[in-house]
């Protein structure tokens, strides 16, 4: 797995390059992932092979992606009521078809089961692994001052033994939001969509306090 200092928004319609991005996400994803690893959740990361490339377990992508909501946030707050940083009382799950050609469509069980991405079974297991890692991640970016307000997960299944389920891709501040726990300050890939400035700074302070939080 590579990491690139490619930035992409409103799928691929907005396009930059920051330098560092890369490295500094696989730090961040490598941090985490070992963070879930000594919780117990199983994930694809092996070892890093240098600053930006990361040696993972040979998975088929399930074409699911999971959504985990803490607080109210982007297409949710466009598809319903709900006012951006509304606290949901329950952490909230959906699943979106990965398909950029059609613009990661939100789409339910049925769908995911008629169109055999996966079975209900695996659809039971990906809602309830899902939900575990939030309550790991959430009390971590905690611990840096961060409140995780939402993430996107992808999953897949092993290559030597289809039956279990792993998480794979990366968490990085272009998957999840961050607010500073102090001043509600957006510090994800939320600045980058907005222009709201000080993109990269606000990945290296995210992975700074991520860094000291693993010592805490
Ligand atoms: P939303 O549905 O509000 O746009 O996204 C919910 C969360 O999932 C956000 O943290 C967002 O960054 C992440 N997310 C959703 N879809 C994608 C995607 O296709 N790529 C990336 N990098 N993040 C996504």
């Amino acid at each position: 797995m590579e990491f690139k200092d490619d930035a992409t928004a409103f799928n691929g319609a907005k396009h930059a390059q920051f330098a560092d991005k890369g490295r500094m996400n696989q730090a961040l994803s490598v941090l985490l992932m070992q963070v879930l690893e000594d919780a117990g959740v199983p994930t694809h990361f092996v070892r890093q092979l240098d600053e930006i490339r990361t040696i993972v377990k040979n998975v088929e992508i399930i074409k699911v992606e999971v959504v985990v909501r803490n607080v109210a946030a982007g297409s949710l707050c466009q598809r319903t009521w709900f006012e951006e940083g509304a606290p949901l009382k329950e952490p909230l799950v959906e699943w979106f078809l990965k398909d950029d050609a059609l613009g990661d469509p939100m789409i339910n069980d049925d769908h995911a089961r008629a169109m055999k991405l996966a079975t209900s079974e695996e659809l039971a297991f990906l809602r309830s692994e899902a939900l575990r890692i939030n309550e790991v991640l959430k009390p971590f970016f905690l611990k840096a001052g961060l409140k995780l307000i939402d993430f996107k997960l992808e999953f897949g299944r092993l290559a030597s033994d289809p039956k279990t389920i792993i998480l794979a891709d990366e968490i990085t501040p272009d998957t999840c939001r961050l607010w500073d726990v102090e001043s509600g300050e957006k510090m994800d890939k939320d600045r980058f969509r907005r222009d709201l400035g000080n993109v990269m700074e606000s990945y290296a302070e995210v992975l700074k306090r991520a860094e000291h939080a693993v010592h805490r």
